[in-house]
């Protein structure tokens, strides 16, 4: 149930707001955002469409790029004086390549409580319905448009372990996805397009392909691009095997895996089931 009559505490509300389809906010941003003296927004016409659609008649004041530092001083004033005010962006989770991060670090650094008010996220959105790992994920928001600064922050998240995602427009994907096959070689990726909107579409491939297949159809929308991490390196079996043969004479199983993973540099679990196999004379 949405309480109306809620009084917030003082301090700034990060408050996260749906990426396309409108249901899909929660029941306390609708909350927070009725209760507040004031709603800083990156674009005022945008969030009067969300507030018009929840009955949410708070004061609305412009928090951008183009007006953050003249503006903060005067709301860090009303912070400090007690006011409790929300930051909403035109979509998903404020400061995620979106404006706040330097209201929030003031905030922060001068005492001010803030908030989060989790919600939607497009990055977040993508990694939980696009089959790629998501135990470990690094995000990188939008790479650079100029072809060398591209290449160049690609090269430097070459190693990094774990997923990685991407913000990408539909002019750019093409571009983008042909210098990723380049930097990290023609690994898995999923490109995930208008997402919780009518015409939400997931398409998985290898980059190259996918570069290609984009180069001959740009796409309209928002765009995320996840890329699988590096495969683990795969042992030389022949080496794996005659590692594991000598040291199985002298070592338990687990013993063996353990000292030829280290040695060779191979994944654990493949050393172990190998060693399995031949304990096992298979
Ligand atoms: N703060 C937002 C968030 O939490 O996701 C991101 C804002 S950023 C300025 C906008 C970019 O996010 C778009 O260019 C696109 O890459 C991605 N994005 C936002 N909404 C999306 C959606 N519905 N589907 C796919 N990508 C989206």
């Amino acid at each position: 149930m949405i309480d109306t009559t809620k009084t917030l505490k003082p301090g700034l509300y990060v408050t996260a707001t749906p990426i396309g389809n409108l249901g899909d906010i929660t029941y306390r941003a609708v909350e927070t955002l009725k209760a507040a003296d004031l709603v800083l927004c990156e674009d005022t016409r945008q969030t009067a469409k969300l507030c018009a659609a929840y009955g949410i008649e708070t004061p609305r004041a412009p928090y951008h790029e183009h007006n953050a530092a003249r503006v903060r001083p005067e709301i860090m004033k009303k912070l400090k004086g007690g006011a409790a005010i929300c930051l909403v962006t035109d979509a998903g989770t404020p400061l995620i390549s979106d404006p706040g991060y330097k209201l929030v670090r003031e905030a922060a650094g001068e005492g001010v409580d803030v908030f989060p008010i989790p919600g939607p996220c497009a990055a977040i959105a993508a990694l939980s319905a696009a089959g790629a790992p998501s135990d470990a994920f690094f995000f990188a928001g939008f790479p650079p448009s100029k072809s060398g600064a591209r290449e160049k922050a690609l090269t430097a998240l070459k190693e990094t372990y774990g997923t990685l995602v991407f913000y990408e427009t539909g002019q750019r994907l093409a571009a983008s996805l042909a210098a990723m096959a380049e930097a990290f070689g023609d690994r898995a990726a999923v490109v995930a397009r208008e997402l919780t909107k009518l015409h939400e579409e997931f398409r998985r491939g290898s980059l190259r392909d996918l570069a290609d297949h984009y180069a001959a159809s740009p796409p309209k929308g928002e765009i995320v691009i996840l890329v699988h991490p590096p495969e683990p390196a795969q042992a030389d079996e022949g080496a794996l095997d005659a590692y594991l043969t000598d040291a199985l004479q002298s070592l338990s199983v687990k013993d063996a895996a353990r000292e030829a993973a280290s040695a060779l540099g191979v994944p654990k679990r493949q050393a172990y089931e190998r060693a399995l196999e031949l304990k096992e004379g298979t």
